[in-house]
């Protein structure tokens, strides 16, 4: 293999099952290796013996000509030795590793703005998200204090209320427990997002008792490409990435198959039949006495090839965290590429 297109999300697939094969071969190889972790084209490694880094790092190099790999070691720091990967600074010290953090120091302040067109919820899943990431990348209490003030200068910048900001870090803290205050609406319904309309009408519906998320409306796209090809019959479909969804719920079950999806479907409807557990449309079913709307499955993307089809899924999935009712978490670092599919496939939920 001479390459791989950038930009491509088959080439990140691809470029993964090569590693894969260099990550068992080293292993096996060097008895030295004590911890080996990767995450795209990034590793980190301990050895037992550090005279044995350029060993490993020329047979890493003779694996094939074009493909290059550098070193970086760890640095003296304070008592200890440190080194970042990807967003976590660790350090080693008297044989005990400190994670912490990191943020590179070109990276400016700059985030989605309080102002922009989206709803409250977003906005504040934005600092939720940040506050969780950082406070779990830190191994001691003082550093996530010194996240909490970074998060806070960094989002007051952005124009957020500070209300907003000190409830994000508080819910963080491991003594608060939080309470519901009223039952999770039974019923959901998507609106599309318009500034000032939206948060009316959520809140006239709150007041029944239904449950209102924002989706993307009618776009260019979608008024151009929807309802003008003709679609084969469900039944007749193979090679789709497909969507149960939840008739009393927005809860969504995401799956991928190559054979017809009616047969796939069978079997779901079989698993909810049979009281089966390790079926997650089953399980939703027999934990919320929930109804599955299987009269309406979701063709969300036609795919051929197995592999694209498997990644496809594995993103449709990571797209949906808040609602899939997936079991397992099927992520495979997927939330990293979110935006580039989005991008790629933008009729894909
Ligand atoms: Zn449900």
């Amino acid at each position: 293999m001479g390459g791989l297109p950038a930009g491509s999300p088959l080439s990140t697939f691809l470029a993964d099952c090569v590693l894969q094969e260099i990550d068992e071969k080293v292993n096996a190889k060097f008895k030295s290796i004590l911890k080996w972790y990767r995450f795209l084209d990034d590793t980190f490694a301990a050895l037992s013996d550090a005279r044995e880094v350029d060993v490993i790092l020329k047979f890493l190099n003779e694996f094939d000509p074009s493909l290059k790999f550098t070193k970086e070691m760890e640095t003296e720091k304070g008592e200890g030795h440190s080194l970042t990967f990807l967003d976590v600074e660790i350090t080693r010290l008297n044989n005990h590793c400190i994670r912490r953090h990191y943020i590179k120091t070109t990276q400016s302040d700059r985030t989605v703005g309080f102002n922009s067109a989206h709803p409250r919820s977003v906005l504040k899943g934005i600092v939720k998200g940040e506050v969780k990431r950082s406070f779990e990348n830190c191994t001691l209490n003082q550093h996530r204090i010194t996240e909490a003030n970074r998060i806070r200068e960094k989002y007051l910048k952005n124009g957020y209320p500070l209300s907003l900001i000190t409830k994000a870090l508080n819910e963080r803290k491991p003594s608060k427990i939080s309470v519901r205050k009223r039952d999770p609406p039974r019923i959901w319904a998507p609106i599309p997002y318009i500034k000032g309309l939206y948060e009316v009408v959520a809140s006239m519906f709150r007041k029944f008792n239904v449950g209102v998320y924002s989706s993307t409306g009618c776009t260019i796209q979608s008024a151009a490409s929807n309802g003008w090809k003709s679609k084969a019959p469900l039944k007749n479909e193979a090679g789709v990435v497909y969507g149960v969804t939840c008739k009393n719920c927005h809860k969504i079950y995401i799956g991928q198959t190559g054979r017809k999806l009616t047969e796939r479907i069978n079997e779901h409807k079989r698993a909810v039949l049979n009281k089966n557990n390790s079926n997650a449309v089953a399980r939703h079913v027999m934990e919320t006495k929930h109804e599955a709307d299987f009269d309406n499955i979701k063709i969300i993307k036609r795919e051929k090839k197995a592999g694209m089809r498997t990644l496809l899924e594995s993103y449709t999935i990571a797209a949906n965290a808040t609602r899939k009712l997936n079991i397992s978490p099927a992520d495979n670092g997927m939330t990293q590429w979110i935006d580039v599919f989005r991008e790629t496939f933008p009729d894909v939920i």
